[in-house]
């Protein structure tokens, strides 16, 4: 049984959510105590209660002290069944979180998955359905299996509603080098808004574009249904040939419109003046993949706090740690096998 102390690094879900996947992988049973330790509410929220309970179910798992505010679980992985599964967050928690713990297992299967998935879809503190459709998947599309994305209906804090299904052809995890991310071959920045007046929209784009020197026509409005609102987000991408980059600005009652879409402008332009492969979010993400498919490296911006604990919990259960090593360019690269 390995013993994980959900209160080291990081101390979020993501530890959780990691175990389940690398456990389903694995057949390697876990306990985490201190769940979330370091977050200001610790224990599971619902979210992640609905994390561990789809991993439950695609993987005939069984986890001890599964209940909102646990602060203690014992997950015990069974066989991974392929197939098709709806899971919903009853809140609007994260639709993205759900899918980061089963999509692996799911990939590495023996059959086709097709997931609906109902909650939250763009959530602060988690990757909005673009980032995983844009970012996240194409890498992993380079690494063998095709997984597909769509989003069917918007949800937002507080009301949710959301929708996205997600197919997924398993293959082997091929070991790449993604070290490079090419040339720049489009940048956007999209303000979302549903049910709320445009002109927080409007202040947005104008922000963010005294913080890029992007053209005007890279900027647009989208304007969703009233019925998926309240809600409202930026999201800046950059489009490289090999990777995408996706920053998102939050719109949140009593933050300034400009204050948000500012620092997202200026999160872009680190990024941009950077040559690394991933950003700081997709990196945490593609630990897992990386070593599961047992080689490979991508370069990264300076490594996260997530991106160092996803290292720790995958020491944990393969044994194996992955390597990071500082670039001349300032960049850091991250090995695997
Ligand atoms: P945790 O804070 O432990 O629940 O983990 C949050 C997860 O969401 C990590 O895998 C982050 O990479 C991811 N994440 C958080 N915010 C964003 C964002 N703005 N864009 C993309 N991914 C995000």
């Amino acid at each position: 049984m390995i013993i994980i102390d959900g209160s080291e690094g990081e101390g979020g879900g993501q530890i959780v959510r990691n175990a389940c996947a690398l456990s389903l992988v694995t057949g390697l049973p876990f306990r985490i105590t201190n769940v979330r330790g370091k977050r200001a509410k610790p224990g599971l929220m619902r979210q992640h209660v609905t994390a561990i309970e789809a991993a439950c179910a695609i993987g005939n798992a069984r986890c001890e002290g599964l209940a909102v505010g646990s602060g203690e679980i014992a997950f015990t992985p069974g066989t991974v069944v392929p197939g098709d599964y709806r899971f919903a967050v009853g809140t609007a928690g994260s639709t993205g979180l759900v899918l980061q713990t089963v999509l692996m297992p799911l990939v590495l299967a023996a059959a086709p998955s097709r997931l609906v998935l109902e909650g939250g879809t763009h959530n602060m503190l988690a990757p909005p359905f673009e980032f995983i459709a844009e970012c996240f998947l194409p890498v992993l599309g380079r690494m063998g299996p095709r997984v597909t994305a769509r989003l069917v209906r918007h949800g937002f804090y507080p009301r949710g509603g959301g929708r996205i299904e997600v197919d997924i052809a398993p293959a082997p995890l091929v070991p790449i080098n993604a070290d490079d991310r090419g040339a720049l071959v489009a940048r956007s920045g999209i303000a979302m808004i549903a049910g709320l007046p445009h002109e927080i929209a409007d202040r947005e784009i104008a922000a963010a574009r005294k913080g890029l020197d992007w053209p005007g026509d890279a900027f647009a409005v989208h304007a969703l249904p009233e019925s998926s609102g309240p809600g409202n987000i930026l999201l800046l991408t950059a489009a490289f040939a090999n990777v995408s980059e996706i920053v998102s600005g939050f719109g949140k009652l009593g933050v300034p419109a400009e204050q948000l879409a500012f620092k997202a402008a200026a999160r872009m332009a680190g990024y941009l003046e950077s040559s690394a492969f991933a950003g700081p979010y997709l990196a945490d993400q593609l630990m897992l993949p990386f070593v599961l498919a047992g080689g490979g490296s991508f370069t990264t911006v300076k490594p996260s706090q997530h991106c160092l604990t996803a290292a720790d919990i995958v020491a944990a259960f393969t044994g194996r740690r992955p390597e990071f090593t500082r670039l001349a360019s300032g960049a850091h690269r991250i090995s695997f096998g």
